[in-house]
């Protein structure tokens, strides 16, 4: 009788090559995962894909703009070929649309003066580029026993949160780019888990915390490392896991 060959787990992460990205790639790659860095910079993904491997761990590089449906296409045909499978799909690539600023200086998402092209810009990102991912990936996602898919939001996404005037939000500015965009991932979530609920795939989203990334210029007070470990445990959910879900590491998020 022929030896049954354990499943290797394959992952890709988007937005991999810093930040919370990278700090997923080293955790799953713990875990014993093939984990694939997802990187628009061939060069930075090759760096962060180098140093999981010298680790010890099982890293890859992929070229890959969320935004540039080319790169999507390329990477999916590259997962395809060389794989034939994805188990676990992080849309963690994301960008605030202010640059490298702590939250409360994010003067230009203030909504009666934002710049138009700033938020498509963001959405393109936070948004559309989750739909081309995901959808690019999921015919692969479709052949993995278990599959998962992790889109990583913000506590900033939560309606509830954020409409409250007395509550920890009142604080950051109003914006009109960042926030809405990572409402609409986290709705967005919701109808991809709806539609993927009877083929077995989880999909669910994930506040990471405030952590000191360059997104915030390093005004975060969890390490990546602290914000990956959220988005790592949906990535591996068993078979009665949640879906349709928005979870932090302290629980649920409210939408
Ligand atoms: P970061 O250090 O700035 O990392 C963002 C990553 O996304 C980088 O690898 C960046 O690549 C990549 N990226 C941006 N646009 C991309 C595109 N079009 N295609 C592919 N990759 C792209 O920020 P982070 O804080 O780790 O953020 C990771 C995720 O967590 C984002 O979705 C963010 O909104 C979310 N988040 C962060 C916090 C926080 O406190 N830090 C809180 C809540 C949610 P480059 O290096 O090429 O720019």
């Amino acid at each position: 009788m022929g030896e049954k060959t354990a499943h290797q787990k394959i992952a890709l992460v988007t937005g991999a090559n810093k930040g919370i990205g990278r700090g997923i790639v080293e955790q799953l790659a713990a875990l014993g995962m093939t984990v694939l860095v997802g990187a628009r910079d061939p060069r930075r993904g090759e760096e962060t894909a180098a140093a999981v491997r010298a680790a010890g761990g099982d890293a890859h590089a992929v070229t890959l703009d969320v935004t540039d449906q080319a790169d999507v296409q390329e990477a999916a045909k590259q997962v395809e070929e060389r794989f034939g499978y994805l188990d676990v799909l992080i849309n963690n690539a994301g960008i605030t649309g202010s640059g490298q600023v702590a939250p409360d200086e994010a003067h230009d998402q203030v909504p009666s003066s934002v710049d138009l092209a700033m938020v498509r810009a963001v959405f393109e990102t936070n948004v559309f580029g989750v739909i081309a991912v995901t959808n690019a990936m999921l015919p692969l996602l479709r052949r993995s026993p278990a599959p998962r898919v992790v889109n990583v939001s913000s506590h900033a996404a939560s309606l509830t949160l954020t409409s409250d005037p007395d509550g920890p939000f009142a604080v950051l500015l109003p914006s009109a780019a960042y926030s809405p965009s990572k409402s609409a991932l986290t709705a967005l979530t919701v109808q991809y888990a709806n539609e993927l609920r009877k083929d077995g795939v989880l999909v669910n989203a994930v506040a990471p915390g405030f952590v000191a990334t360059d997104s915030n210029n390093h005004t975060g007070f969890l390490t990546a490392a602290q914000g990956a470990a959220a988005v790592v445990r949906l990535a591996t959910l068993g078979a009665d896991g949640p879906t349709a879900g928005f979870f932090s590491e302290e629980g649920s998020v409210p939408w």
